[in-house]
């Protein structure tokens, strides 16, 4: 028994590596989360198909049930596929779900994917680094766990270049924050659906793009590399 971590990419179908197809394709269970495209379950074919993810209007699996259901799919099966969007731990929650493989012995294998923070910006052209404008970026979550007693995230930050995920929610409190340390009129740039049929490209600047409507799933990129983009791109507000 062997459990795979499994980064799916950013939506696009074609952006899956070639070692997550060749493990799909030898699976014999996969746990999947909400994908933006189930195209990729094809290569799981004859596989048992186990939807983790999140259901509108239904319960949907704690953290516990999930590390649970792999634990025991990993006792039943020779090979099994936990597949997530993106990078398994970029947000992903994969960390913890390799910790509980650990608790019960069972073996692992991390295989990467495109994440999300990275890929949809260079899809449409916008580079989260640039010589002589932006050395260096982070990647931030904008919707930190409720539940937590004591906030991590300090929005003053030393990179470059900011890319908020699961921002949209708190899109307006975000940029509040951040514009405590930075101009107002820093240049903001929000992708809709990257990769994926109905992509929607946003600008603005820090000071106005909470104004803009913005419908998840999206993230946010903050900072001068958005006139780069612009530029290359012949986009002007
Ligand atoms: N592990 C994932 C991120 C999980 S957090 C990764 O590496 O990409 C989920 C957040 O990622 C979403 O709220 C959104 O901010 C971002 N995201 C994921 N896919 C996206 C897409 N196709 N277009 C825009 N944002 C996306």
């Amino acid at each position: 028994m062997v459990v795979y971590l499994v980064g799916a990419g950013p939506g696009d179908p074609e952006l899956i590596t070639l070692k997550a197809v060749n493990v799909l394709k030898k699976a014999d269970a996969v746990l999947y989360d909400k994908l933006a495209n189930e195209e990729i379950l094809k290569y799981a074919d004859g596989a048992k198909l186990i939807y983790v993810g999140k259901q509108a209007g239904h319960h949907y699996k704690s953290q516990d049930e999930i590390n649970k259901l792999l634990v025991e799919e990993a006792k039943e099966n020779d090979v099994v596929v936990r597949l997530k969007g993106g990078d398994p731990f970029v947000f992903g929650r994969g960390g913890e779900e390799i910790l509980a493989l650990v608790e019960e012995g069972i073996d692992f294998e991390l295989v990467p994917g495109v994440t999300s923070a990275i890929g949809v910006p260079t899809t449409i052209g916008l580079p989260v680094t640039h010589r002589g404008v932006a050395t260096s970026f982070t990647v931030v979550t904008g919707h930190e766990d409720p539940t937590k007693c004591k906030k991590q995230v300090g929005w003053d930050f030393k990179a470059d270049t900011i890319v908020i995920l699961m921002g949209i929610g708190n899109l307006a409190e975000n940029t509040a924050e951040i514009m405590k340390y930075k101009d107002p009129q820093t240049p903001v740039c929000v992708i809709e659906n990257g990769t994926m049929e109905g992509q929607r490209i946003i600008t603005g600047t820090l000071e106005n793009i909470a104004e803009k409507n913005i419908k998840p799933p999206a993230l946010v990129v903050i900072g001068n590399v958005v006139d780069v983009f612009k530029e290359m791109n012949q986009i002007s507000d």
